[in-house]
């Protein structure tokens, strides 16, 4: 009987090690990598327990595989700890090393992070790169941008259109930050924080030359701020030249980023334009029977529903000329070259991808036909 339940234990405990280490998911983010870079996902925002997060941070690492998340830090608030009398932690780097400790075995980048958390003008910052959290804890807010600089990390302005902050839900740009961009000490900005998103803040992104960021700023359960209402995690692709912490931070710091929820993608032109191309895949272009219009198929390959309008010089036959291709979907489009061509132009605007406020870019697809 002895022998009977050890094997039936050591069969349960081989089992739930297979479940932990599979991480199989029904919702996993994919964006293709574009010429010369890889497309890392990334999440640099988040709390657990250490801070004022209801999770252990095991629990970050293991949504961020379900999520097939490339890279994630564990930012929690330096200044903030509202479950200290229970869960008493002097050292903050300790989120960190818990979190390192479970991500070893998988193939997840832990960036050490922290979030400098003041009021208004300073608001609230990432610093991530860090060597030490403790030493980043000052009184003056100054005093921990500089030692944030010291230690070489990359600085982002988290939520600066965050209404509790600024009553107009827009971020403004004072002189704290303007010194900060200034010194050197202040790299990027969030334009979308957990489901909000500022075009205002893109435009001080582009004013300013700070990276554009996304990220989820999680508190509770990804699950349940996110997925179960149909949602994705919002995350920032960096494009590295290779995944690895070096890469990523040098990517960081050259602004090579998008920020993405669910449909919405913000970047620069030069990044944003590259991901939309490498993200449709065309196929089976040839011509309808006898006629001259043109059936083709074109897949999205990413995780995110993505919205075009017909920007060609050819006009559709059989759909709207605003359209959406889910994710994963293909939809087949019969377009009208009046002429039987080997090769077309199709030009399309994307409506969910901005590249500054008001502006959507125009992605050109060269079909050849068969
Ligand atoms: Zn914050
Ligand atoms: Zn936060």
């Amino acid at each position: 009987m002895k022998t009977k339940l050890a094997s039936l234990f050591l069969f349960l405990s081989i089992t739930s090690y297979a479940q932990d280490h599979t991480h199989s998911s029904s919702r996993p983010l994919s964006f293709p990598d574009i010429p010369g870079y890889k497309s890392l996902k990334t999440d640099l925002h988040m709390h657990t327990v250490f801070s004022d997060g209801k999770v252990w941070p095991t629990i970050r690492v293991t949504e961020a595989l379900r999520d097939n998340l490339d890279v994630i830090s564990l930012t929690e608030h330096l200044e903030y700890q509202p479950h200290k009398e229970d869960i008493p932690h002097p050292d903050r780097n300790r989120s960190y090393e818990i979190a390192l400790k479970e991500a070893k075995d998988h193939d997840l980048l832990i960036v050490h992070g922290s979030e400098i958390t003041r009021s208004a003008p300073m608001g609230h910052n990432n610093a991530v790169f860090i060597a030490d959290a403790n030493k980043v804890l000052k009184d003056k807010a100054e005093d921990s941008f500089s030692e944030a600089k010291k230690q070489g990390a990359f600085v982002f302005w988290n939520h600066p259109a965050w209404y509790a902050q600024n009553p107009q839900g827009n971020p403004i740009l004072s002189d704290f930050q303007k010194e900060r961009i200034k010194k050197g000490e202040l790299h990027g900005i969030e334009v979308i924080n957990t489901t909000d998103y500022a075009e205002e803040s893109l435009a001080l992104a582009l004013e300013n030359n700070l990276t554009i960021m996304g990220t989820s700023d999680i508190h509770g359960l990804i699950d349940w701020d996110y997925t179960e209402k149909g949602n994705n995690r919002p995350i920032t692709l960096v494009f590295a030249k290779e995944k690895s912490l070096p890469s990523l931070k040098e990517a960081l710091f050259a602004g090579r980023t998008v920020a993405v929820y669910n449909d919405l993608l913000v970047g620069k032109e030069e990044f944003l334009l590259p991901l939309l191309k490498a993200s449709i895949t065309i196929e089976n272009a040839s011509y309808a029977g006898k006629s001259n219009v043109l059936q083709v198929d074109l897949t999205n390959s990413t995780s995110s529903d993505l919205l075009f309008e017909n920007a060609s010089d050819y006009t559709f036959y059989d759909s709207s000329p605003v359209f959406e291709i889910a994710a994963g979907a293909t939809k087949r489009l019969m377009v009208k070259t009046l002429d039987r061509k080997n090769t077309i132009d199709l030009k399309l605007k994307a409506l969910g991808c901005f590249t500054a406020p008001k502006t959507q870019p125009i992605v050109t697809y060269k079909i050849n036909i068969d």
